[in-house]
Order: structure tokens, then C-alpha cells, then sequence
């Protein structure tokens, strides 16, 4: 109930005005967002870095409606991928990037949107090789779940090294990661971060939980390489022990959380020898990202409520 009232206000343009005049360097904000520019997200990064981590980097923003709008994003990309290179961080900082944000949900034809979003994903890609990184493309809502992976399977055919996403609250995912599970295949499996419809997804977190575990079971067996997306201890802890029963290295996959949740979690399996890609937001639109954050923790919203309240 909360959950779904937060997922509305991350759509309320009433709220987004007064939350977007809290300055973003204070308070909840910073918590989840590395700052508004290039320069912080590559500030951030770097001490993530220095801290035995690894990095995704997701410039916010997925409400692109005009071709200008979307070149702009990819101009974005390709300003901070060759500051990361500049700064000698992109072996260890790579970058996501929504579809919707390039092209994808450009109102008008379908077929046209799709074209541009690839052909920008392909912009991105570039840039992200000629720095010496990789892309890993978002998953988003599931009516786009079928043309995101059609993108990533052009992609593929030059950029095999961009990763995917699949959501384990979609009934068809088990089904996604057996196609996915293949060598050199980047994989980042989440719960999935959207309301859907019933008919599409598990409405309970348990039937969730379990489909993320069988999806789990897919991907560590395969011969790709699982990128395990989530703060759930339980899952943490059967992923480590799937990729034991799988004789899988430590280098053979990752676990990824987002910055700002459980920070003590991410140093811990650091120090277990683990690798840990940290997934760091920046941009000015970070209010629809921050909402959904507080929907996952509601512990979190009387701080929020009382930022809006401070300015703070
Ligand atoms: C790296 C990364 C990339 C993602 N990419 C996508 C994507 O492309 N598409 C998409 O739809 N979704 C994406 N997500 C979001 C994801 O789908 C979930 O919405 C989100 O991760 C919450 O699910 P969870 O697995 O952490 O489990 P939850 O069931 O939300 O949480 C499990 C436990 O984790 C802890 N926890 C969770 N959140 C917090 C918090 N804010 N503060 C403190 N503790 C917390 C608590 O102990 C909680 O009980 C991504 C998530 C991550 C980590």
C-alpha cells in the first residue's frame, strides 16, 4: 500500500518541483545519488574504487520524448565515460544505461523509437570501448522487456561484451536466463523495480524470492557470467552457495547493490574476497529513482518527509 502511494508520488509533479529544490549535496539525496554532474559521478566512483569496489554508472532520466532529448543523454555517456578514462577508472567502472532514456519511449511509431534507441545504445557502446568499459542495459517495464532484449541481441552482434538485466518478478524470466546463460554472457539479475500487472508477474514476494533462486540455479550452472543485483541476505547467501555447488571462482561472477544500501554488506563481501559492483545514479532528474528507493524502505520516508520540510 505505502509501496504502491510512493510509486504514485514518484509520478506527482507537485512533489517533484518542491523535492527537486532540496539541494542535492545534503541529506537523503546524497545518500543514493552521487550529485548532478559528470564530475561527481567520476568523484564518486573514484572513492568507490579506492575502496576495493566496482561501478555502474546511470546517468537518471527516462522520461526522453524528442530525438534532441535522447542525443543529449547520449552526449552524457560519452562526456563522463571519457572522464572515467581520463581518470584511469574504467577497468573498473563500467556504465547502465535505459533504453527509455535514448529513444525507446519517444512517443509516434514504435518501430522508429526502437531504431534510435539502438542506434544510440550503439553510441554508447562505442564510447564505452574506446574507454575500455562495457554497457549494461536496464531492465525497465515489461512492456518493453521483449524490444530491450532485441536491442541487446543487435547489440551483441558487435558489443558481445554488453550485459543484460532480467527481473525475477517476471513470470517469464526462468525462461530468459536459460537463452542468456551462454559464454561471455553478462547477466544482472534483480527482483524487479516496477508495479505490474498480475499477469505478467508475481504479485507475492515470496513466489518472487523463489523465482529469483531458480533463475539463480540458471545462471550460475551456465557458462555465462551472473552479476547477482540485490540487498536480500538470503539470497546473498544462497548465491554464495549455488556458486560453490557450480565450482564457479570468485572472478566468475559479481554481486551488485545499489550506493547507499547496506554499505556495511558491500565492504563485508569485499573482505571476503568477492567482487562488488556498486550501482551509482547521478543527473538532476534523480527524483523518480529516489522515490522508488524509499517504496523498497519505507524506514526511510519520515527522513525524506523531513528533508522536503528542511530543504535539507
Ligand atoms: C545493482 C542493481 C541494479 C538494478 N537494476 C535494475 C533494473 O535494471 N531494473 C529494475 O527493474 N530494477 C533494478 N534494480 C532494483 C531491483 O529490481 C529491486 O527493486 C531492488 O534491488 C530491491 O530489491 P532487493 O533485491 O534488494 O530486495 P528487497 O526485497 O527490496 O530487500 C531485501 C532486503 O534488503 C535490505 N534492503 C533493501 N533495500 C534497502 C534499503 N533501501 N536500505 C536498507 N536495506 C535495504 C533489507 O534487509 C531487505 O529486507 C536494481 C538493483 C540493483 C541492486
Amino acid at each position: 500500500m505505502l509501496r504502491r502511494s510512493l510509486l504514485a508520488l514518484a509520478r506527482s509533479e507537485r512533489v517533484k518541483r518542491l523535492a527537486s529544490t532540496m539541494p542535492v549535496s545534503g541529506g537523503i539525496v546524497s545518500r543514493f545519488v552521487a550529485g548532478e554532474t559528470p564530475e561527481d559521478a567520476v568523484r564518486v566512483s573514484s572513492e568507490l574504487v579506492a575502496d576495493g569496489m566496482r561501478v555502474s554508472l546511470d546517468h537518471l532520466g527516462e522520461d526522453t520524448l524528442d530525438r534532441a532529448q535522447a542525443d543529449a543523454k547520449v552526449a552524457e555517456y560519452v562526456e563522463v565515460l571519457r572522464q572515467l578514462g581520463e581518470a584511469g577508472l574504467t577497468t573498473d567502472t563500467e556504465v547502465s544505461v535505459k533504453l527509455s532514456a535514448i529513444g525507446q519511449a519517444m512517443p509516434g511509431d514504435r518501430e522508429d523509437a526502437d531504431r534510435v534507441a539502438l542506434e544510440n545504445a550503439r553510441r554508447v557502446c562505442q564510447a564505452a570501448r574506446n574507454a575500455g568499459t562495457t554497457v549494461t542495459l536496464d531492465a525497465e517495464d515489461h512492456t518493453t522487456t521483449d524490444a530491450t532484449l532485441d536491442v541487446l541481441t543487435e547489440l551483441r552482434q558487435d558489443f558481445p561484451e554488453t550485459g543484460a538485466v532480467l527481473q525475477a518478478y517476471l513470470r517469464r524470466t526462468e525462461g530468459d536466463c536459460k537463452d542468456l546463460a551462454h559464454t561471455g554472457s553478462r547477466v544482472r539479475l534483480c527482483k524487479g523495480a516496477y508495479n505490474e500487472p498480475e499477469s505478467v508477474a508475481y504479485p507475492d514476494r515470496i513466489d518472487v524470492d523463489r523465482s529469483y533462486v531458480r533463475c539463480l540455479k540458471v545462471l550460475m550452472n551456465g557458462a555465462g557470467y551472473p552479476m547477482i543485483a540485490t540487498h536480500d541476505p538470503r539470497l546473498i547467501r544462497i548465491a554464495g552457495v549455488l556458486a560453490d555447488r557450480a565450482d564457479r571462482a570468485q572472478d566468475s561472477y559479481e554481486y551488485q547493490m545499489l550506493y547507499g544500501v547496506r554499505p556495511e554488506e558491500q565492504r563485508r563481501l569485499v573482505g571476503a574476497g568477492n567482487t562488488m559492483r556498486v550501482y551509482v545514479p547521478y543527473g538532476d532528474e534523480w527524483y523518480g529513482y529516489l522515490m522508488r528507493r524509499l517504496a523498497e524502505r519505507p524506514a526511510n520516508v519520515g527522513f525524506f518527509v523531513r528533508s522536503v520540510a528542511t530543504k535539507g
